[in-house]
């Protein structure tokens, strides 16, 4: 059972790809509706993700942008105790240059601070906004991942391993001309905005994935109750 596609056939206007095999829906929408308000009791944030990128959800853009200046803020913290460290270590390198280790301490020191300056996103703009649309509209896409050809894994070896193509999500992610396109960038700017979206979309996809599973368990649940 895919309740994406249950979603798909209650909600007509809000179809987002064919559903090929008709048919008489099982679930009613009153089903629908409670099994979504069970999932988001379990798990608020994985639910209004899912429901935005199957139907529409008005709290998800702020959910995700909370993780996302979350994150933005860890990292620009990470840039100044890095710079911190690299300060402390310098002087102890002046002072005490003689005491084995000190060198090497300031090179690991540098080399952290370098880490967290390159991993710095940019500066918080109305782009991350436009990152976020994309992403839901990126996960909700029809088209099937090439790689894995929609199981969101590839077997490599005897190994079952999550594709890297399109994160696990089994959908194709949106071309780099897409993407540029819809962040209102050129392309070679994209590069700037690349983590940021990868972030965010492997946030969206995991949250996607895991709100699948929770209504898979809870649409059950109502139909029981009933
Ligand atoms: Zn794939």
């Amino acid at each position: 059972m895919d309740v994406r596609r249950i979603i798909g056939r209650l909600y007509p206007a809000a179809m987002k790809y064919e559903v090929g095999n008709g048919g008489v829906p099982v679930f009613t929408q009153a089903d629908i509706c409670a099994a979504i308000a069970m999932a988001a009791q379990a798990d608020r944030f994985a639910t209004e993700v899912w429901c935005a990128v199957w139907y529409e959800s008005s709290k998800a853009d702020g959910l995700i942008r909370h993780r996302q200046c979350e994150e933005y803020l860890r990292r620009v913290q990470a840039v100044e105790i890095g710079r911190l460290a690299a300060h402390i270590a310098e002087s102890e390198a002046e002072d005490h240059a003689g005491v084995p280790g000190v060198r090497r301490a300031l090179s690991a020191a540098r080399a952290e601070r370098d880490e967290a300056e390159a991993s710095r996103w940019p500066a918080y703009s109305a782009r991350y906004g436009l990152i976020r649309k994309t992403v839901i509209a990126d996960l909700g896409s029809a088209k099937v991942c090439p790689t894995c050809a929609g199981r969101g894994h590839v077997t490599s070896g005897t190994l079952v391993v999550n594709c890297a193509h399109c994160g696990g999500t089994g959908r194709k992610p949106a071309s780099e001309r897409q993407r540029a396109e819809a962040l209102g960038i050129s392309r070679p700017s994209l590069a700037r905005w690349q983590d940021v979206y990868d972030w965010t979309r492997e946030l969206c996809a995991r949250a996607e994935k895991r709100g699948t599973v929770l209504l898979r368990q809870t649409l059950g649940e109502p139909k029981m109750a009933a």
